[in-house]
């Protein structure tokens, strides 16, 4: 077999390792999400686990939807959860973390406004402004004021 024929070979191969990897990966983090959910949200009847990457898996239980994300440093690795909730003004949907059993609890009975809505309710505005552009703003209302 000549060189090229051997060097694609070679690479197809790499390639598909690799793949096995991601899935293997993928596959052991989706197992330890699982358990860490169970520990810290108590045992689920119906728990399906939609496996996506490495460090970040979908769990569903008993109706809700819970997104997984591997989170930390090199020496301490631990699972942040994120619950799928709808805004309860403009009905889109979002994540919020969940650390215990009440979190989930707070989500369910009192539904949370998205960050879009937070902003409206606040300030009255969904755009986020700048220290410099707050900055510019007052100075141009104190030069109407001093040029009146
Ligand atoms: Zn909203």
């Amino acid at each position: 077999m000549n060189l090229k024929v051997r060097a694609i070979r070679a690479a197809r191969e790499r390639y598909e390792q690799i793949e096995i990897e991601k899935l293997k990966a993928a596959d052991q983090f989706a197992q330890k999400a699982i358990k860490e959910f169970r520990a810290v949200f108590g045992d689920v009847e119906d728990l399906t686990v939609k496996e996506m990457d490495r460090d970040e898996c979908e769990i569903i239980a008993d109706g809700l939807k819970f997104w997984a994300q591997k989170k930390g440093s090199e020496y301490c690795i631990y699972i942040k959860f994120y619950m799928h909730v709808r805004c309860r003004k403009c009905g889109k949907w979002f994540t919020h973390p969940v650390q215990n059993l009440a979190d989930v609890g707070d989500l369910l009975s009192r539904p949370p406004m998205c960050e879009d809505c937070q902003m409206l309710a606040k300030y009255g505005t969904t755009e986020v402004k700048s220290e410099a552009e707050r900055v510019m703003e007052m100075l141009r209302e104190i030069i109407e004021i001093v040029s009146d």
